[in-house]
């Protein structure tokens, strides 16, 4: 089967055809059709499966179909967990709307509402957006969803697991009753077919067994090693395997440079790709790794969504990711559509918690691969232990809106802001001394202003 028998509508036929989706991965050559019949949808798939696609290409077809005159209003609205999952969502939408005169974009929490702001004003065509952070601009009136007709719960089953479920409610309660939904879960426990039965309308289930997912077909390893000899492991894996596109994932742009250059000390031609790095330097390295002249590109996770190579054999875990999903995103760069890849994954003596997380998303242990020169047993032993404070959310701000810290757990992520680092932490204290200072000298004045 291949995209052009599922009636898309040419600019997103031309979009897949220059992204490289040749043929729908199995929730999408199941889904689509109905979803282009208009009808609601209960899914049952992983982040891995090409769900994102699944849900997005019929919407954009629906939309271009039926254009709006007058200003852009918000007529789609997906709703996901996370913020990366946000950004993520909005980032494939983009990819496949780039032919048509559709904005998307993607609104969450712990960052400043400002841009956000800016952007609604200019008007957003398709809103993804966490539940927290929407529901703070509906109640100050930037969001108007008077006009949705299409939307999408992504990952329905954390969302709850995370204490959503009244704001979800909340926001039902403002979206026109006639619409198309669609619901998206990992598992259905009783609580998402309660919200199934409340928000969808005799709807079409679609269900993608794990065998069939992208993740499934991914050969996953684990290897244990001290945090002092990862470089060199990353060097013998590379000499001794010798595979042909490897992409390493670290954690911190500079981590990206310095294992990029020691890569290239020890003979093995890599580049790294990061924020940091200019549009340029970029472009080359991802030319050249698409081209196959460059066997190792290092990257962080923000600069790996740009990264859409199909044929990378090797996805390295140099540093475990902090967000389970985020593992599941790095792995799916390789075994893309169905196709084998190897992931291997490295835990050093501070990463066990990060591990435990990782292998707890995906429900299955990942297997241990100790026929390496640098195992470490010691590593090993640490997995029970949790993370130290300094490698927790790496300036990356609040993970979850303020107020759902009412589900009596705290977050033991703890951000830039609870631990009083980076620019906003500092400028808050620093208003907070001044605050503090100025009802000193006049205590009259009573008011507090933080
Ligand atoms: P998702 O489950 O939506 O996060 O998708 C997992 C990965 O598979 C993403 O990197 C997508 O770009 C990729 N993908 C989705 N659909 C296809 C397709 N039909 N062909 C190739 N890659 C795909």
């Amino acid at each position: 089967m291949d995209f052009s028998s599922l009636n898309l509508c040419q600019p997103l036929q031309d979009a897949l055809d220059e992204i490289g989706y040749v043929s729908p991965t199995p929730i999408q050559a199941q889904a689509i059709p109905d979803l282009i019949e208009g009808r609601d949808m209960l899914g049952c798939a992983q982040t891995g499966t090409g769900k994102t696609a699944a849900f997005a290409l019929p919407i954009l077809n629906a939309m271009a179909k039926y254009p709006q005159d007058g200003p852009r209003r918000i007529r789609t609205l997906v709703m996901c967990p996370t913020r990366e999952l946000a950004a993520q969502i909005h980032d494939n939408i983009e990819q496949y709307a780039r032919y048509l005169d559709i904005r998307s974009m993607a609104m969450f929490g712990g960052v400043s509402q400002r841009p956000q702001e800016r952007n609604l004003r200019r008007g957003v065509d398709i809103l993804v957006a966490t539940p927290g952070r929407l529901l703070d601009l509906i109640s100050q009136r930037y969001v108007d969803l008077s006009h949705v007709r299409f939307l999408v719960l992504d990952e329905a089953d954390r969302m709850l697991d995370m204490g959503f479920i009244r704001d979800i409610r909340k926001i039902l309660a403002q979206i026109p009753k006639k619409r198309q939904s669609l619901l998206f879960s990992a598992t259905i426990p009783r609580s998402i077919v309660d919200l199934s039965n409340d928000m969808l309308h005799n709807p079409v289930s679609v269900s993608i067994t794990p065998e069939s997912t992208t993740v499934e077909a991914i050969k996953q390893s684990l290897m244990f090693v001290m945090r002092s000899d990862k470089r060199d492991l990353l060097t013998y894996l590379i000499q001794e395997e010798s595979p042909e596109k490897v992409l390493v994932f670290c954690r911190t742009k500079h981590g990206c440079n310095r294992v990029s250059r020691q890569l290239g000390q020890d003979g093995i031609d890599a580049l790294p790709i990061h924020g940091n790095k200019s549009q340029g330097a970029r472009e080359n390295a991802l030319r050249r790794f698409r081209n196959g002249t460059l066997q190792v590109l290092v990257a962080t996770d923000v600069a790996s969504r740009g990264i859409d190579v199909s044929d990378i054999s090797h996805v390295i875990n140099l540093d475990l990711p902090n967000e389970p999903e985020v593992y599941v995103h790095r792995i799916g760069r390789t075994g893309r559509a169905g196709r084998g890849g190897i992931t291997i994954a490295f835990c050093d003596e501070n990463e066990g918690e990060y591990l435990r997380g990782i292998e707890k998303m995906i429900r299955q242990d990942i297997p241990v691969d100790e026929s390496h020169p640098f195992h470490s047993e010691k590593a090993r032993s640490r997995k029970g232990n949790k993370a130290p404070k300094k490698h927790q959310n790496r300036g990356r701000g609040r993970r979850y809106p303020r107020h759902h810290k009412s589900n009596g757990k705290r977050s033991n992520v703890k951000s830039n802001q609870q631990t009083n680092g980076g620019r906003n932490g500092r400028r808050r204290n620093r208003s907070r001394k001044q605050n503090k200072h100025r009802n000193n000298k006049s205590p009259r004045r009573g008011k507090r202003t933080s």
